[in-house]
């Protein structure tokens, strides 16, 4: 059986990218036994919804300068 750090970085990796089919059995094997990954798995998916659904929100915001700050950054840098 995989350790619980392995179990985390699959959990992870799986959130991120994706994982190998063997990968994917090992978690599931290591998941059923163990509550504290369970309990990581979902705590770690809850995270990354939370997380994406602030970007997604968040990418949408237009942010503008008015001139004067933009007079100003471009003085600051002349300097
Ligand atoms: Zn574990």
């Amino acid at each position: 059986m995989i350790s619980c750090n392995h179990a985390a970085m699959l959990i992870d990796k799986k959130e991120a990218t994706s994982i190998s089919f063997m990968e994917s059995l090992k978690l599931k094997f290591h998941v059923l036994l163990c509550a504290t990954c369970k309990k990581y798995k979902v705590m770690s998916k809850q995270i990354d919804q939370t997380l994406k659904k602030y970007v997604s929100q968040h990418n949408t915001v237009n942010v503008h300068l008015s001139e004067e700050k933009k007079e100003a950054i471009i003085r600051k840098l002349n300097e």
